[in-house]
Order: structure tokens, then sequence, then C-alpha cells
């Protein structure tokens, strides 16, 4: 997700207090949940990691953090017996990519180019730092991919740019399971991370682009939260797409970004965007996001 800038300075405290009280509890291990047919999904952490497991090995989805690598590798071991085959990045954030040169001794990542350049380039902006060789992306495409294993169709379709600029949606044709990266957040609307090639209108658009080819029935797992259905991505769109009309018809008003934070537009979709954008500053962070991207650019905020 790399919510970290929306994130308040007062979420990170308590966060970090959390940790210290409970770091003497039991290591917390990966939960398991079937799906479908050959498909999983591991939860534990604040991300969800989808695994096609059979007769023909494993694939992951993601790879979580770094120092949750080897727990992750090993809940996903645990469905098969055969080796691990394939991984694959949705895209480049640290927490859906951390782990790869944990994983990648064993079995190839896969990912769109753009995460890769990503990756090894690093990001100023953002603090983070370029990856390891080893963590990079081993094999990448451009604009769709399919594996054959354990008798399903494993779909990587890139959107444009969204979330990211290297987003990937994965479908598990068989079993009737999506899993949209970032680009959908349980519990409604994900962000546009601009620091990453991403925004919010493009995200929209990524979103009605893919909408169409998740069927109605499919077990929809989104980057962060909890596992849903298609209706809840097209409330995810239209969320998006009310945040947009609403800074719109400021913008068209003549409002300036501070007249229009002042009005706290947002304060209707705290239930709809994920639970660390839901302070008061982060809402009015997303009215800032869409207003840079709205407002004609001589007066766009930097
Ligand atoms: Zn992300």
């Amino acid at each position: 997700m790399s919510a970290f800038r929306l994130m308040p300075i007062g979420i990170s405290l308590v966060f970090s207090l959390a940790s210290v009280a409970h770091a003497e509890e039991p290591v917390k291990q990966f939960t398991t949940t079937p799906l479908a047919g050959s498909v999983s999904v591991l939860q534990g952490w604040e991300c969800n990691n989808p695994v096609s497991a059979g007769d023909d090995g494993i694939v992951l989805v993601d790879t979580c953090g770094a120092k949750v690598a080897e727990r992750l590798l090993a809940a996903a071991q645990r469905l098969s017996t055969k080796p691990l085959r394939f991984v694959i990045n949705t895209h480049a954030h640290g927490d859906h990519t951390a782990g790869n040169a944990v994983v990648q001794k064993f079995a190839p990542v896969i990912a769109h180019h753009n995460v890769r350049t990503r990756m090894a380039a690093g990001n100023e902006k953002t603090g983070d730092k370029p990856a390891a060789r080893g963590a990079l992306p081993s094999i990448t495409f451009d604009s769709e991919m399919i594996l054959h294993l354990n008798g399903e169709e494993i779909r990587l379709l890139h959107l444009p740019p969204g979330h990211t600029d290297g987003d990937t949606v994965v479908f598990f044709k068989n079993a009737n399971v999506v899993f949209t990266g970032d680009v959908f957040m349980s519990p409604a609307a994900s962000f546009g991370d601009r620091h990453y090639g991403g925004s919010m209108l493009g995200l929209i658009s990524a979103l009605e682009l893919v909408l169409p080819q998740i069927p109605a029935d499919a077990k929809v797992v989104p980057g962060h939260g909890a596992i849903s259905t298609r209706a809840e991505v097209v409330r995810g769109l239209e969320v998006l797409k009310q945040m947009k009309a609403i800074v719109e018809a400021g913008v068209k008003k003549g409002q300036t970004l501070e007249q229009l934070q002042a009005e706290r537009p947002f304060d209707q979709f705290r239930g709809s965007v994920p639970p660390w954008s839901s302070s008061d500053k982060s809402l009015n962070g997303w009215v800032k996001d869409f207003y840079r991207e709205i407002a004609p650019k001589q007066e766009a905020p930097k």
C-alpha cells in the first residue's frame, strides 16, 4: 500500500508502542483460507497473499515484508509438497515486494517491467532504497502473461497507471478468484500513489477497465482487507467517482484547495477508505490529491 504518507503521526506512534508492548508475545503465523480449486489466500499481516498449490507446484502472489517472508514461504509450502515454481509481484510497493530476495532463492519473481525499473531505481521522494539485485523481478512482461499450472489458468493483466504504474491484476480463471493487488482495498476505495506513477484519476480509469473482466460471482481478494465481491469493487469505484465530482464542483466554483478542505467534503467517506486513511488529516489529504489533478495546473499545489 505504501500509505505512510497518508498516515498521521499519531497512528504511527500507536503502532510503535503496540509493537513494543507485544514484543514478548509468540510470533504471529499466517492463516490459510481455501478459496476454490488450487487457490488459497494467506493472511496474517497487513497483506493478502494468494497461492495456487497443487501437483505442479506452488505459485505465490506478492511477498509481504522482508521480516515475515520466511514465514510466508513456509505457510505456502504447507499447501503442497511440490516446489515453489513462480512468484508474482502485483506492484512495486515494499509491502508487496520486500520478501522478494528470500523467495527468489527458490523461484523466479514475475512482474510488469515498471515494477523492476522502480525497484532498481529506488525512490527519493518516499525514501525507498534501490532494491538488491536478488530482489528484482527476474521475469518481466508488458501487457499480459498466462501461467498454466495446477489445472489453473493464472492470467496476469497489467493495468494503465492507477495505484502505481506497474499494477497487475491476477485472474485465477478456473477457481474464479481475482486478486486485485492495491487497485482495490477493502472496505472500498484505494488511492493513486503519484510517487510511483499512479494517480487518483488514473485509478478510476484502471478500475473502469478491469471491472468488466471480473465475473459477477468471482471471489475478489483485495491487496489489503477482507475477501470481497465484485460489488464491493464497484462501490470502491463509485466512492472515487463521488470524490472526483465533489472536487470538480469546487474547482468549477473557483474554490481554492484551502476553501474546499475547510468544508471537510470527504468526511462522509470515512468508512469507505482504509482505516489508516480515516483521520481528519488523511481525509483532507485525499481532497488535496484530487485537487492537484483536477485544478488548472497554475492553481494546483505542489
Ligand atoms: Zn500499494
